[in-house]
């Protein structure tokens, strides 16, 4: 009677890992209440989350509206996949709430927001995106995963589903990759579904590591906010340095909207160095303390020269047709201590 208990009551944390497990319960507690909804489910990544959520909320015949920046294997989800499955999507610009109005139709199910966004952090207004879709039935799930739980909660502003790649701040450690999903609890209970079917599981083990991780997060997200915000008033006084983006600058041209909903502005700053490629590069290769890596939001600082990354598969004139600037820079802020990072930052500007 026990097993036939377990076996039957949806997501039972002791009948087998896909459906449920211990280690995922204090997880999903945990993040239930950062992001303020009723209940959780962990992936084993953050496009787990999304895939997941996205497939399990739509069908063939429904519309979607997307970003016109979404993580890259997101925006392939949207562009490919859903279209492939008879889902309509389509793309609007992300700093213009009218767009989205504008792309509602009646089929409309579901909105994809995801903010602040690469490469330039735009921001969406969360608020009016959700009173767009509220008023008309249409469901709203945001990747918060740049933000983070403690700089910015979408479900207080009605967000239906807050998706995370948790490989990034939550995990905070640059060893593991985990996705969360906080809903309500009849949501929960779709998606999940499709989850046993789809089989993004995560990892006890890495459950665990994000555990670990979640007791630190907001003296990180504390220490990483200022570091930021620091670096990038610093950067916008450098010579060498030609444009900063970063939503806790006045200069960012969504600053209000920013403060507005957001309580710190996280880990990246793109910025743009005066010259092209080459300087750039000089540049990235002279910084000692970033390693050169693609993740964000962990501990030790990195950084990417988008261009040199994709220097192996891209020409130029590719490069240049696909909007990837030769002097741009991706920098996500870790905890070291502030002083060192602006110096290292300097000393790389200098070696231009
Ligand atoms: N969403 C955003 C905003 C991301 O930056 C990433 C990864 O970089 C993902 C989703 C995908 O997460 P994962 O790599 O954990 O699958």
């Amino acid at each position: 009677e026990a097993f036939a208990d377990m076996a039957s009551t949806p997501r039972h944390p002791r009948y087998y890992t896909r459906y449920g497990n211990p280690v995922h319960e204090r997880v999903i507690k945990i993040m239930s209440e950062l992001e303020g909804t009723e209940t959780a489910l962990v992936t084993g990544s953050g496009m787990g989350a999304i895939a997941t959520t996205l497939l399990s909320l739509v069908r063939a015949g429904d519309h979607v509206i997307a970003q016109n920046r979404h993580y890259m294997s997101t925006a392939k989800i949207m562009d490919e996949m859903l279209p492939r499955f008879g889902v309509e999507v389509t793309v609007v610009e992300q700093a213009d709430t009218a767009a989205f109005e504008e792309a509602i139709r009646p089929n409309t199910k579901l909105i994809m927001v995801e903010t602040p966004a690469n490469p330039t952090l735009v921001v969406t207004d969360l608020e009016a995106v959700v009173k767009l879709a509220k008023s008309r039935g249409i469901l709203v799930v945001c990747d918060n995963t740049f933000a983070s739980p403690i700089n910015q909660r979408p479900h207080d502003y009605g967000v239906d589903v807050v998706v995370h790649s948790a490989t990034k701040y939550l995990g905070g450690h640059h060893d593991l990759t985990a996705g969360v999903i906080c809903t309500s609890n009849e949501l929960a209970e779709q998606i999940w579904q499709t989850h046993l079917s789809l089989g993004s599981v995560l990892s006890p083990m890495d459950a665990w590591l994000l555990l670990r991780g979640l007791r630190t997060l907001p003296m990180r997200m504390k220490q990483i906010n200022a570091n930021a915000l620091a670096l990038a008033e610093f950067l916008e006084n450098q010579p060498q340095v030609e444009k900063v983006f970063y939503p806790g600058l006045p200069s960012h041209p969504q600053h209000e909207l920013a403060k507005r909903q957001m309580k710190g502005f996280g880990a990246v700053i793109a910025f743009s160095i005066k010259g092209g490629y080459e300087e750039t590069r000089r540049f990235v290769s002279s910084l000692k303390i970033s390693r050169h890596a693609v993740s964000l939001g962990g501990v030790d600082s990195l950084v990417v020269h988008t261009a040199a990354m994709w220097a192996g598969t891209m020409t130029e004139e590719q490069m240049r047709t696909s909007g990837i600037q030769p002097n741009f820079v991706r920098f996500s802020t870790g905890i070291e201590h502030i002083e060192d990072l602006k110096a290292d930052v300097k000393q790389a500007l200098q070696s231009i």
